[in-house]
């Protein structure tokens, strides 16, 4: 009899067996897939996902994989890899078109890379994009994420979501408007539901003067790199902290009240205060820049990584009285 395997590579002869998932993520981390499918084409993803739906085999897809925690167990299913290689998709003044006096919609492929769109985009003329400049991952993660940087995020020049819906076993296409996308600070109706792929999105942005763009592009890639800690990370692994702080602890913490003002305290002022940078479990390491930031010092085990989360989330409620919450999400 045909083992699974098999009929599956019949059906789509790309899909490969067993592969490590370490070189998918930008963590370096985790275990093997037991299939595993590398497409920047969606009609590909919805054969892939029809098979899985069939044959009760249990699917994940996976971006730039750069705010991913794979477990060291891998995943028992398939994982798709849903992104394009740099230059694959081009994006040409043709494909803006003028929606008011002074916006024009483009369409983008969300298999595309995130910095990819950036710089074509840019390149182009047009402004909205340049916060984005040097964040890893795909225009889908960053949808997924409603990732954001220096006040700017994907919600604020997003018109619409066109989305795989997978649920009872049935593939729709849907296109979904911006206001029932549910962003939030990093998050979304897509992060919050895993029934969604996400396949393109159309985005609004106005015209500018290119060397205007440039010029604040190169300024965001160069305030990114003073701030973020080099290694292989995953980025921020929580969310910055939005809830009430009790004010008790101004007096030891005076900074906290102005965060608490300005309405986000910053984990990495948090985990500083907790003594914690620097902290390592086996090659896992709290960033001695970044109290956000968990590195990868090269053998890093995933597990590892989680231990050093529940120690963050535990001094963290233990000090401040608080329940701080993951960004990056967890596969396997
Ligand atoms: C050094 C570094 C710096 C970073 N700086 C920032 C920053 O400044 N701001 C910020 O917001 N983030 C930052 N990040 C985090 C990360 O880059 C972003 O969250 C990014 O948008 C994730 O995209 P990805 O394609 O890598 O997503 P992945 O990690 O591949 O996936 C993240 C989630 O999105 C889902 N997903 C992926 N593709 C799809 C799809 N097609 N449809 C539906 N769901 C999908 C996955 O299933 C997963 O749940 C940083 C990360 C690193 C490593």
């Amino acid at each position: 009899m045909e083992n699974i395997f098999e009929k599956l590579k019949n059906f789509i002869p790309e899909i490969k067996e067993n592969v490590s998932l370490k070189s998918y993520c930008t963590f370096r981390i985790g275990g093997s897939a037991r299939f595993l499918l590398e497409t920047g084409n969606y009609e590909m993803v919805i054969k892939a996902i029809s098979f899985c739906n069939e044959n009760n085999i249990p699917f994940y897809i996976i971006g730039g994989g750069s705010n991913l925690l794979i477990s060291d167990k891998g995943f028992d299913g398939l994982v798709i890899i849903y992104r394009k290689k740099f230059n694959e998709i081009k994006i040409s003044k043709e494909c803006f078109n003028k929606i008011d006096d002074d916006k024009y919609e483009v369409n983008i492929e969300s298999a595309m890379f995130l910095s990819d769109a950036v710089a074509q985009v840019s390149s182009l003329g047009f402004t909205g994009f340049e916060w984005a400049a040097g964040i890893p991952g795909t225009v889908a993660g960053a949808i997924n994420g409603n990732a954001g940087a220096f006040d700017g995020a994907i919600s604020d020049c997003i018109i619409d979501v066109k989305a795989l819906q997978v649920f009872d076993k049935k593939i729709e296409i849907k296109i979904i408007e911006k206001n029932n996308c549910n962003f939030s600070y990093r998050s979304s109706l897509f992060k919050e539901n895993n029934e969604y792929i996400i396949i393109s999105a159309a985005f609004a942005f106005k015209k500018n003067n290119t060397e205007n763009i440039k010029n604040k592009i190169q300024e965001n890639i160069k305030r990114r790199a003073g701030k973020h800690p080099k290694g292989f990370s995953a980025g921020s692994i929580f969310k910055n902290y939005e809830g009430i702080i009790d004010n008790k602890l101004f007096k030891k913490y005076p900074e906290l009240e102005k965060f608490q003002e300005r309405g986000v305290v910053p984990i990495g002022y948090l985990v500083e205060k907790c003594n914690l940078k620097g902290t390592r479990i086996g090659d896992a390491k709290i960033s001695d820049e970044h109290g956000n930031f968990i590195i990868n010092l090269g053998q890093a085990k995933s597990d590892n990584i989680l231990k050093l989360i529940v120690l963050v989330k535990k001094e963290v409620k233990s000090r401040f009285g608080i329940d701080i919450r993951e960004e990056i999400k967890y596969l396997g």
